[in-house]
Protein backbone atom coordinates (compact mmCIF):
# COMPACT_ATOMS: atom_id res chain seq x y z
CA UNK A 1 0.00 0.00 0.00
CA UNK A 2 2.53 2.45 0.70
CA UNK A 3 4.70 1.24 -2.17
CA UNK A 4 1.99 2.13 -4.38
CA UNK A 5 0.95 5.39 -2.66
CA UNK A 6 4.86 5.98 -3.12
CA UNK A 7 4.42 5.26 -7.03
CA UNK A 8 1.16 6.76 -7.78
CA UNK A 9 2.79 10.41 -6.09
CA UNK A 10 5.84 9.90 -8.06
CA UNK A 11 3.60 9.82 -10.74
CA UNK A 12 1.88 12.74 -10.29
CA UNK A 13 5.25 15.02 -9.74
CA UNK A 14 5.87 13.55 -13.42
CA UNK A 15 2.93 14.60 -14.70
CA UNK A 16 3.23 17.73 -13.95
CA UNK A 17 6.03 18.52 -15.91
CA UNK A 18 4.41 17.05 -18.98
CA UNK A 19 3.47 18.61 -22.78
CA UNK A 20 -0.05 19.70 -22.07
CA UNK A 21 -2.30 22.07 -23.57
CA UNK A 22 -0.89 25.08 -25.21
CA UNK A 23 2.49 23.96 -25.07
CA UNK A 24 4.30 25.02 -28.81
CA UNK A 25 4.49 21.77 -30.90
CA UNK A 26 8.45 22.66 -31.46
CA UNK A 27 8.98 22.72 -28.09
CA UNK A 28 7.66 19.09 -27.81
CA UNK A 29 9.49 17.87 -31.13
CA UNK A 30 12.88 19.69 -29.07
CA UNK A 31 11.95 17.83 -25.69
CA UNK A 32 11.38 14.37 -28.68
CA UNK A 33 14.71 15.21 -29.98
CA UNK A 34 16.51 15.44 -26.41
CA UNK A 35 15.08 12.32 -24.36
CA UNK A 36 15.55 10.27 -27.83
CA UNK A 37 19.22 11.44 -27.72
CA UNK A 38 19.25 9.88 -24.13
CA UNK A 39 17.84 6.74 -24.49
CA UNK A 40 20.14 5.91 -27.71
CA UNK A 41 22.59 6.77 -25.66
CA UNK A 42 21.68 4.70 -22.50
CA UNK A 43 20.44 1.85 -24.39
CA UNK A 44 24.48 1.41 -26.84
CA UNK A 45 25.88 1.93 -23.09
CA UNK A 46 24.12 -0.17 -21.14
CA UNK A 47 22.33 -3.30 -23.18
CA UNK A 48 25.07 -5.29 -24.87
CA UNK A 49 22.28 -5.98 -27.93
CA UNK A 50 22.33 -2.29 -28.73
CA UNK A 51 25.66 -1.84 -27.95
CA UNK A 52 26.92 -4.15 -31.43
CA UNK A 53 23.70 -2.79 -33.01
CA UNK A 54 24.96 0.79 -33.01
CA UNK A 55 28.05 0.07 -33.54
CA UNK A 56 29.72 3.11 -36.13
CA UNK A 57 26.98 5.11 -35.34
CA UNK A 58 27.58 8.57 -33.91
CA UNK A 59 25.43 9.15 -31.06
CA UNK A 60 25.50 12.98 -31.57
CA UNK A 61 22.95 16.14 -30.83
CA UNK A 62 21.96 15.96 -34.23
CA UNK A 63 20.71 12.27 -34.46
CA UNK A 64 18.36 11.50 -36.81
CA UNK A 65 16.42 8.69 -35.54
CA UNK A 66 16.56 7.04 -39.22
CA UNK A 67 20.40 6.30 -38.15
CA UNK A 68 19.29 3.78 -35.71
CA UNK A 69 18.50 0.35 -37.09
CA UNK A 70 15.20 -1.18 -36.97
CA UNK A 71 14.62 -3.89 -34.26
CA UNK A 72 11.67 -6.69 -33.39
CA UNK A 73 10.53 -8.08 -31.13
CA UNK A 74 11.61 -11.71 -31.93
CA UNK A 75 15.34 -10.58 -32.42
CA UNK A 76 15.21 -9.39 -28.75
CA UNK A 77 13.49 -11.76 -27.35
CA UNK A 78 16.01 -14.41 -28.82
CA UNK A 79 18.51 -12.81 -26.71
CA UNK A 80 16.83 -11.23 -23.49
CA UNK A 81 19.85 -11.87 -21.66
CA UNK A 82 21.83 -9.60 -23.51
CA UNK A 83 18.29 -7.20 -24.14
CA UNK A 84 18.39 -5.78 -20.50
CA UNK A 85 20.47 -3.55 -18.60
CA UNK A 86 19.96 -5.22 -15.48
CA UNK A 87 22.63 -8.73 -15.24
CA UNK A 88 20.44 -9.58 -13.11
CA UNK A 89 17.65 -10.32 -15.05
CA UNK A 90 17.35 -13.95 -17.09
CA UNK A 91 14.65 -14.65 -19.08
CA UNK A 92 14.66 -18.34 -18.01
CA UNK A 93 14.00 -17.23 -14.48
CA UNK A 94 11.55 -14.25 -15.57
CA UNK A 95 9.53 -16.49 -17.18
CA UNK A 96 9.28 -18.54 -13.88
CA UNK A 97 8.21 -15.30 -11.56
CA UNK A 98 5.28 -15.22 -14.46
CA UNK A 99 4.08 -18.70 -14.09
CA UNK A 100 3.78 -17.80 -10.22
CA UNK A 101 2.50 -14.60 -10.21
CA UNK A 102 -0.72 -13.81 -8.91
CA UNK A 103 -1.09 -10.01 -7.10
CA UNK A 104 0.79 -6.79 -7.63
CA UNK A 105 4.19 -8.20 -6.69
CA UNK A 106 7.92 -7.10 -7.74
CA UNK A 107 10.78 -9.41 -8.94
CA UNK A 108 13.41 -9.29 -7.03
CA UNK A 109 11.83 -6.55 -4.98
CA UNK A 110 12.37 -4.23 -8.09
CA UNK A 111 10.77 -5.27 -11.32
CA UNK A 112 6.94 -5.53 -12.28
CA UNK A 113 7.19 -8.02 -15.47
CA UNK A 114 4.39 -8.57 -17.77
CA UNK A 115 4.17 -10.93 -20.71
CA UNK A 116 2.48 -9.86 -24.47
CA UNK A 117 0.79 -12.25 -26.72
CA UNK A 118 1.08 -10.30 -30.09
CA UNK A 119 -0.92 -10.83 -33.20
CA UNK A 120 2.20 -13.06 -34.61
CA UNK A 121 2.11 -15.56 -31.91
CA UNK A 122 5.47 -15.22 -30.19
CA UNK A 123 5.70 -14.46 -27.18
CA UNK A 124 7.50 -11.01 -25.50
CA UNK A 125 8.27 -10.25 -22.06
CA UNK A 126 8.64 -6.75 -20.60
CA UNK A 127 9.63 -5.81 -17.10
CA UNK A 128 9.26 -2.11 -15.76
CA UNK A 129 11.51 -1.11 -12.40
CA UNK A 130 9.81 1.07 -10.05
CA UNK A 131 10.94 4.54 -11.99
CA UNK A 132 10.15 3.14 -15.14
CA UNK A 133 6.52 2.23 -13.48
CA UNK A 134 5.92 5.61 -12.26
CA UNK A 135 6.66 6.75 -15.67
CA UNK A 136 3.97 4.70 -17.24
CA UNK A 137 1.81 5.67 -14.61
CA UNK A 138 2.12 9.05 -15.70
CA UNK A 139 0.21 7.90 -18.93
CA UNK A 140 -2.56 6.32 -16.90
CA UNK A 141 -2.76 9.69 -15.48
CA UNK A 142 -3.07 11.89 -18.64
CA UNK A 143 -5.82 9.40 -19.76
CA UNK A 144 -7.53 10.27 -16.87
CA UNK A 145 -7.31 13.98 -17.54
CA UNK A 146 -8.34 13.14 -21.32
CA UNK A 147 -11.52 11.92 -20.12
CA UNK A 148 -11.75 14.66 -17.67
CA UNK A 149 -12.01 12.52 -14.46
CA UNK A 150 -8.65 13.33 -12.29
CA UNK A 151 -7.66 11.29 -9.33
CA UNK A 152 -9.26 13.96 -6.48
CA UNK A 153 -8.70 12.97 -2.78
CA UNK A 154 -11.31 13.08 -0.91
CA UNK A 155 -13.86 11.96 -3.66
CA UNK A 156 -14.18 8.29 -4.47
CA UNK A 157 -15.63 8.34 -7.90
CA UNK A 158 -17.09 4.49 -8.88
CA UNK A 159 -14.94 2.90 -11.18
CA UNK A 160 -15.95 -0.64 -12.80
CA UNK A 161 -13.64 -2.18 -15.70
CA UNK A 162 -14.68 -5.34 -17.53
CA UNK A 163 -11.90 -6.67 -18.71
CA UNK A 164 -8.47 -8.79 -18.02
CA UNK A 165 -7.88 -9.09 -14.51
CA UNK A 166 -4.97 -10.53 -14.22
CA UNK A 167 -1.62 -9.30 -12.99
CA UNK A 168 0.04 -10.39 -16.40
CA UNK A 169 -1.87 -7.80 -18.36
CA UNK A 170 -1.00 -4.14 -18.19
CA UNK A 171 -4.10 -2.37 -17.86
CA UNK A 172 -5.21 -4.29 -14.67
CA UNK A 173 -2.00 -3.76 -13.11
CA UNK A 174 -2.38 -0.11 -13.84
CA UNK A 175 -5.69 -0.61 -11.80
CA UNK A 176 -4.29 -2.54 -8.89
CA UNK A 177 -1.59 0.32 -8.64
CA UNK A 178 -3.97 3.28 -8.49
CA UNK A 179 -6.37 1.52 -6.34
CA UNK A 180 -5.58 3.48 -3.25
CA UNK A 181 -9.06 4.28 -2.23
CA UNK A 182 -9.21 7.33 -4.46
CA UNK A 183 -11.32 5.89 -6.31
CA UNK A 184 -14.20 3.01 -5.60
CA UNK A 185 -13.09 0.34 -8.18
CA UNK A 186 -14.50 -2.92 -9.30
CA UNK A 187 -13.05 -5.20 -11.72
CA UNK A 188 -14.86 -7.38 -13.45
CA UNK A 189 -13.29 -10.50 -15.85
CA UNK A 190 -14.74 -9.97 -19.42
CA UNK A 191 -15.23 -13.47 -19.35
CA UNK A 192 -17.91 -13.60 -16.44
CA UNK A 193 -21.19 -14.69 -17.91
CA UNK A 194 -23.24 -12.05 -18.99
CA UNK A 195 -26.10 -12.03 -16.81
CA UNK A 196 -23.06 -11.41 -13.76
CA UNK A 197 -21.73 -8.50 -15.11
CA UNK A 198 -25.07 -7.02 -15.24
CA UNK A 199 -25.76 -7.70 -11.96
CA UNK A 200 -22.23 -6.81 -10.18
CA UNK A 201 -22.71 -3.63 -11.95
CA UNK A 202 -25.79 -2.67 -11.15
CA UNK A 203 -24.77 -3.00 -7.34
CA UNK A 204 -21.83 -0.90 -8.01
CA UNK A 205 -23.36 1.69 -10.50
CA UNK A 206 -20.42 2.97 -12.18
CA UNK A 207 -20.05 6.90 -12.80
CA UNK A 208 -16.56 5.54 -15.60
CA UNK A 209 -17.03 2.18 -17.45
CA UNK A 210 -13.75 0.95 -19.10
CA UNK A 211 -14.42 -2.42 -21.18
CA UNK A 212 -13.36 -3.60 -24.46
CA UNK A 213 -15.74 -1.93 -26.95
CA UNK A 214 -17.15 -5.40 -27.85
CA UNK A 215 -17.74 -5.75 -24.33
CA UNK A 216 -19.35 -2.17 -23.97
CA UNK A 217 -21.76 -2.27 -27.23
CA UNK A 218 -23.21 -5.69 -25.36
CA UNK A 219 -23.60 -3.74 -22.56
CA UNK A 220 -25.12 -1.30 -23.86
CA UNK A 221 -27.71 -3.50 -25.75
CA UNK A 222 -28.49 -5.24 -22.10
CA UNK A 223 -28.89 -0.98 -21.12
CA UNK A 224 -31.08 -0.65 -24.11
CA UNK A 225 -33.25 -3.90 -23.74
CA UNK A 226 -34.03 -3.25 -20.00
CA UNK A 227 -31.90 -5.14 -18.11
CA UNK A 228 -28.95 -3.13 -17.10
CA UNK A 229 -29.63 0.41 -15.08
CA UNK A 230 -25.96 2.45 -15.17
CA UNK A 231 -25.48 6.27 -16.34
CA UNK A 232 -22.11 6.61 -16.33
CA UNK A 233 -20.61 10.00 -16.99
CA UNK A 234 -17.24 8.73 -19.05
CA UNK A 235 -17.64 5.37 -21.39
CA UNK A 236 -13.60 4.36 -22.26
CA UNK A 237 -12.82 1.81 -24.46
CA UNK A 238 -9.42 -0.24 -25.45
CA UNK A 239 -7.38 -3.08 -27.18
CA UNK A 240 -9.64 -3.66 -29.70
CA UNK A 241 -11.12 -2.14 -32.94
CA UNK A 242 -14.32 -0.10 -32.14
CA UNK A 243 -16.63 -0.51 -34.87
CA UNK A 244 -19.14 2.28 -36.14
CA UNK A 245 -22.25 0.37 -34.80
CA UNK A 246 -20.45 -0.76 -31.46
CA UNK A 247 -20.19 3.27 -31.14
CA UNK A 248 -23.58 3.79 -32.10
CA UNK A 249 -24.78 1.49 -29.29
CA UNK A 250 -23.00 2.97 -26.78
CA UNK A 251 -23.85 6.04 -27.49
CA UNK A 252 -27.84 5.26 -27.46
CA UNK A 253 -27.57 3.71 -24.29
CA UNK A 254 -25.69 6.36 -22.13
CA UNK A 255 -25.84 9.66 -24.32
CA UNK A 256 -22.41 9.56 -24.18
CA UNK A 257 -19.33 10.13 -26.65
CA UNK A 258 -17.10 6.98 -25.25
CA UNK A 259 -13.49 7.63 -25.25
CA UNK A 260 -11.23 5.35 -26.73
CA UNK A 261 -7.49 4.40 -25.26
CA UNK A 262 -4.43 2.96 -26.89
CA UNK A 263 -1.61 1.40 -24.69
CA UNK A 264 0.75 -1.67 -25.21
CA UNK A 265 3.08 -3.31 -22.55
CA UNK A 266 5.98 -2.26 -25.12
CA UNK A 267 4.66 1.49 -23.87
CA UNK A 268 3.28 3.77 -26.35
CA UNK A 269 0.14 5.48 -25.49
CA UNK A 270 -2.82 7.44 -27.14
CA UNK A 271 -6.18 8.70 -25.98
CA UNK A 272 -8.65 10.77 -27.78
CA UNK A 273 -9.90 14.31 -25.88
CA UNK A 274 -12.93 16.02 -25.97
CA UNK A 275 -13.24 16.29 -29.54
CA UNK A 276 -12.79 12.65 -30.35
CA UNK A 277 -11.05 13.24 -33.51
CA UNK A 278 -8.18 10.78 -32.91
CA UNK A 279 -6.14 9.27 -30.24
CA UNK A 280 -3.80 11.53 -29.17
CA UNK A 281 -0.05 10.06 -29.30
CA UNK A 282 2.04 10.20 -25.64
CA UNK A 283 4.69 11.76 -27.93
CA UNK A 284 6.91 13.11 -24.61
CA UNK A 285 7.13 9.64 -23.43
CA UNK A 286 7.81 7.96 -26.85
CA UNK A 287 8.36 8.36 -30.22
CA UNK A 288 5.62 7.07 -33.09
CA UNK A 289 6.97 6.41 -36.52
CA UNK A 290 4.85 5.44 -39.39
CA UNK A 291 6.35 3.88 -42.31
CA UNK A 292 5.88 2.45 -45.74
CA UNK A 293 6.76 -1.29 -47.01
CA UNK A 294 9.94 0.26 -48.12
CA UNK A 295 10.86 2.35 -44.22
CA UNK A 296 9.60 5.40 -45.89
CA UNK A 297 7.31 7.51 -43.84
CA UNK A 298 4.06 8.08 -45.20
CA UNK A 299 2.08 11.40 -45.65
CA UNK A 300 -0.51 12.30 -42.56
CA UNK A 301 -3.80 10.59 -43.09
CA UNK A 302 -2.04 7.53 -44.62
CA UNK A 303 -2.01 4.01 -43.09
CA UNK A 304 1.48 3.11 -43.25
CA UNK A 305 3.08 -1.06 -43.72
CA UNK A 306 4.37 -0.54 -40.27
CA UNK A 307 4.37 1.00 -37.18
CA UNK A 308 7.80 1.45 -35.18
CA UNK A 309 8.02 2.96 -31.47
CA UNK A 310 11.01 4.18 -29.38
CA UNK A 311 9.89 4.73 -25.98
CA UNK A 312 11.55 7.30 -23.80
CA UNK A 313 10.23 4.92 -20.45
CA UNK A 314 11.75 1.71 -20.89
CA UNK A 315 15.43 1.62 -19.92
CA UNK A 316 15.86 -1.63 -18.49
CA UNK A 317 14.84 -2.89 -21.84
CA UNK A 318 15.30 -0.23 -24.09
CA UNK A 319 13.09 -0.32 -26.60
CA UNK A 320 14.01 1.91 -30.20
CA UNK A 321 12.22 1.71 -33.27
CA UNK A 322 10.93 -1.26 -32.30
CA UNK A 323 8.05 -2.55 -34.79
CA UNK A 324 4.79 -3.48 -33.74
CA UNK A 325 2.15 -4.69 -36.24
CA UNK A 326 -0.79 -2.14 -35.84
CA UNK A 327 -1.33 -0.22 -39.21
CA UNK A 328 -1.89 3.22 -38.14
CA UNK A 329 -2.20 6.83 -39.85
CA UNK A 330 -1.37 9.80 -37.51
CA UNK A 331 -1.94 13.65 -38.17
CA UNK A 332 -0.25 16.46 -37.25
CA UNK A 333 -3.02 19.05 -38.33
CA UNK A 334 -3.70 21.31 -34.99
CA UNK A 335 -6.72 19.74 -32.40
CA UNK A 336 -9.34 21.92 -31.33
CA UNK A 337 -8.37 21.12 -27.83
CA UNK A 338 -4.44 22.78 -28.16
CA UNK A 339 -2.69 19.55 -27.30
CA UNK A 340 0.48 19.65 -29.44
CA UNK A 341 -0.07 16.12 -29.81
CA UNK A 342 -0.33 14.44 -33.17
CA UNK A 343 -3.43 12.13 -32.94
CA UNK A 344 -3.54 8.43 -34.64
CA UNK A 345 -6.80 9.05 -37.18
CA UNK A 346 -7.03 5.48 -37.93
CA UNK A 347 -5.88 1.62 -36.47
CA UNK A 348 -6.63 -1.34 -38.52
CA UNK A 349 -5.36 -4.68 -38.03
CA UNK A 350 -5.32 -4.15 -34.42
CA UNK A 351 -7.07 -7.40 -33.57
CA UNK A 352 -9.03 -9.01 -36.72
CA UNK A 353 -7.26 -11.27 -38.65
CA UNK A 354 -6.86 -10.90 -42.76
CA UNK A 355 -8.18 -13.81 -43.87
CA UNK A 356 -6.46 -16.20 -47.18
CA UNK A 357 -9.30 -17.26 -49.53
CA UNK A 358 -8.88 -18.83 -52.79
CA UNK A 359 -9.28 -16.54 -55.69
CA UNK A 360 -11.46 -17.44 -59.11
CA UNK A 361 -8.10 -18.03 -61.08
CA UNK A 362 -6.34 -20.19 -57.91
CA UNK A 363 -4.43 -17.98 -56.29
CA UNK A 364 -4.43 -16.37 -52.58
CA UNK A 365 -6.52 -13.46 -52.01
CA UNK A 366 -6.18 -11.60 -48.80
CA UNK A 367 -10.06 -10.42 -47.42
CA UNK A 368 -9.17 -7.28 -45.38
CA UNK A 369 -11.42 -7.76 -42.22
CA UNK A 370 -13.31 -4.48 -43.29
CA UNK A 371 -14.83 -6.58 -46.04
CA UNK A 372 -16.98 -8.77 -43.66
CA UNK A 373 -17.12 -6.36 -40.97
CA UNK A 374 -19.13 -3.69 -43.14
CA UNK A 375 -22.03 -5.79 -44.00
CA UNK A 376 -22.28 -6.94 -40.93
CA UNK A 377 -22.45 -3.84 -38.99
CA UNK A 378 -25.71 -2.77 -41.35
CA UNK A 379 -27.35 -5.75 -39.41
CA UNK A 380 -29.53 -4.72 -36.74
CA UNK A 381 -30.84 -7.75 -35.69
CA UNK A 382 -27.28 -8.50 -34.83
CA UNK A 383 -26.22 -8.55 -30.65
CA UNK A 384 -23.21 -9.79 -31.24
CA UNK A 385 -21.12 -11.92 -34.10
CA UNK A 386 -17.80 -13.57 -34.47
CA UNK A 387 -16.57 -14.89 -37.91
CA UNK A 388 -13.96 -17.52 -37.71
CA UNK A 389 -12.31 -18.93 -41.07
CA UNK A 390 -10.73 -22.82 -40.86
CA UNK A 391 -9.93 -25.31 -43.00
CA UNK A 392 -13.50 -25.80 -43.13
CA UNK A 393 -14.64 -22.63 -44.71
CA UNK A 394 -16.03 -19.56 -42.92
CA UNK A 395 -18.13 -19.72 -39.87
CA UNK A 396 -20.35 -17.34 -39.14
CA UNK A 397 -21.84 -17.28 -35.47
CA UNK A 398 -24.25 -14.77 -34.54
CA UNK A 399 -25.84 -13.61 -31.74
CA UNK A 400 -29.56 -12.23 -32.31
CA UNK A 401 -31.23 -9.26 -30.38
CA UNK A 402 -34.94 -9.82 -28.89
CA UNK A 403 -37.93 -10.94 -31.13
CA UNK A 404 -36.04 -10.87 -34.72
CA UNK A 405 -37.10 -13.21 -37.54
CA UNK A 406 -34.01 -15.61 -37.39
CA UNK A 407 -34.61 -17.54 -40.39
CA UNK A 408 -34.89 -14.20 -42.72
CA UNK A 409 -31.59 -12.47 -40.92
CA UNK A 410 -29.70 -15.96 -41.36
CA UNK A 411 -30.52 -16.21 -44.75
CA UNK A 412 -29.98 -12.37 -46.08
CA UNK A 413 -26.22 -12.31 -43.54
CA UNK A 414 -25.44 -15.48 -45.74
CA UNK A 415 -26.36 -13.94 -49.57
CA UNK A 416 -24.59 -10.35 -47.96
CA UNK A 417 -21.38 -12.13 -46.76
CA UNK A 418 -21.52 -14.29 -50.20
CA UNK A 419 -21.97 -11.48 -52.45
CA UNK A 420 -18.91 -9.72 -50.42
CA UNK A 421 -16.94 -12.38 -50.62
CA UNK A 422 -17.32 -13.08 -54.75
CA UNK A 423 -16.78 -9.24 -55.67
CA UNK A 424 -13.42 -9.67 -53.48
CA UNK A 425 -12.64 -12.07 -55.96
CA UNK A 426 -13.05 -15.31 -53.80
CA UNK A 427 -14.44 -18.07 -55.93
CA UNK A 428 -17.10 -20.59 -54.21
CA UNK A 429 -16.80 -19.42 -50.54
CA UNK A 430 -17.74 -21.89 -48.35
CA UNK A 431 -19.37 -20.06 -45.56
CA UNK A 432 -22.31 -21.15 -43.24
CA UNK A 433 -24.28 -19.13 -41.02
CA UNK A 434 -24.99 -20.66 -37.30
CA UNK A 435 -27.17 -18.42 -35.10
CA UNK A 436 -25.97 -19.26 -31.28
CA UNK A 437 -27.20 -18.20 -27.76
CA UNK A 438 -23.92 -16.63 -26.58
CA UNK A 439 -20.10 -16.39 -27.76
CA UNK A 440 -17.09 -17.67 -26.20
CA UNK A 441 -14.44 -15.11 -24.87
CA UNK A 442 -11.18 -16.21 -26.33
CA UNK A 443 -8.82 -17.68 -23.61
CA UNK A 444 -5.80 -16.59 -22.26
CA UNK A 445 -5.12 -13.69 -19.35
CA UNK A 446 -6.10 -10.58 -22.10
CA UNK A 447 -9.81 -11.97 -23.40
CA UNK A 448 -9.73 -10.04 -26.44
CA UNK A 449 -12.38 -10.18 -28.71
CA UNK A 450 -11.43 -10.66 -32.67
CA UNK A 451 -14.79 -9.97 -34.59
CA UNK A 452 -12.60 -11.69 -37.49
CA UNK A 453 -10.50 -14.49 -37.36
CA UNK A 454 -8.58 -16.84 -38.74
CA UNK A 455 -7.10 -20.28 -37.79
CA UNK A 456 -5.85 -21.33 -41.21
CA UNK A 457 -1.88 -19.73 -40.65
CA UNK A 458 -2.33 -21.94 -36.96
CA UNK A 459 -3.64 -25.13 -37.85
CA UNK A 460 -1.91 -25.82 -41.54
CA UNK A 461 1.07 -23.20 -42.35
ZN1 LIG B 1 -7.54 17.10 -28.92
Amino acid sequence: MIRRLGDLAGAMRRYRGLTSVGTPREELLALQRRRLLQTARHAAAASPIYRELYRGIELAEDLDVRALPVVTKAMLMERFDEWVTDRRLRRTEVEAHLERVRSDELYLGEYRCMPTGGTTGRKGIFVYDRDEWRRCLTAFLRWSELTGVRPRFGHRMRIATVGATSPLHMTARFAMSVDLGVYSLRQIDARTPIGEIVAALDEHRPEQLVAYPSMASLLAIEQLEGRLRISPRVVCTSSEVRTEEMTANIRAAWAVDPFDLYGTTESLYAGDCEHHQGMHVFEDLGLMEVLDEHDEPVPDGVIGAKLLITSFIKRTQPVLRYEISDMVARTTAPCPCGRPLARMVSLEGRSDDVLHMRGADGRMIAVHPLTLRSPMAAVRELRQYKIVHDGDGVHVLVVLRDAVAAQETQRRIDATLRARLADAGVSDARLEVTIVAELPREQGHSAKFKLIESRIGRDFR
